[in-house]
């Protein structure tokens, strides 16, 4: 039985990133983690910084880091717009080592730093250099 499958598309804000019929996708929410196959209800979600799987028709996995965005989920398609979306090979591994090592300094200062800030770029940095190894 042929598997069934959805379009899904991710834009970024210079490219489409992605755009193919798949099997199933997932990512980080801003509730968690989610996959998504062929017929999920509709709604929209609030991208939270992670590593995005998508499976294609056969089996084949694509992994990519997504730093933050929204997802609409609909009938016939899901949308991703994400601020930034990397494949592992397009990751600069110095440039995010150098992210991580500033925020953890920033964390770790005990200075007035925005906490917040920081703790994401750490966050981003961290996905990056997780999905550059794989
Ligand atoms: P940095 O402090 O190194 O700029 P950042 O987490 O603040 O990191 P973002 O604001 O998430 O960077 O991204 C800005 C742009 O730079 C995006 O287009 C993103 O794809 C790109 N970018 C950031 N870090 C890297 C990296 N390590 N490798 C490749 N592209 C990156």
């Amino acid at each position: 039985m042929a598997e069934k499958l959805f379009r899904l598309e991710i834009v970024t804000p210079d490219k489409v990133f992605y755009c193919k019929d798949v099997f199933m996708v997932e990512y980080n929410t801003t509730e968690g983690e989610v996959g998504v196959f062929a017929g999920h209800i509709p709604m929209t979600q609030i991208l939270a910084p992670g590593v995005l799987t998508i499976t294609e028709d056969g089996g084949t996995e694509k992994k990519a880091a997504l730093l933050a965005g929204f997802v609409e989920i609909n009938q016939e398609k899901v949308t991703i717009l994400a601020e930034s979306a990397e494949w592992p090979e397009e990751i600069d591994i110095k440039r995010a080592e150098e992210a991580r090592i500033r925020a953890e300094r920033r964390i770790g200062s005990g200075e007035n730093v925005d906490l917040t800030r920081a703790e994401l770029a750490l966050k981003r940095a961290l996905i990056r250099e997780s999905v550059a190894k794989m």
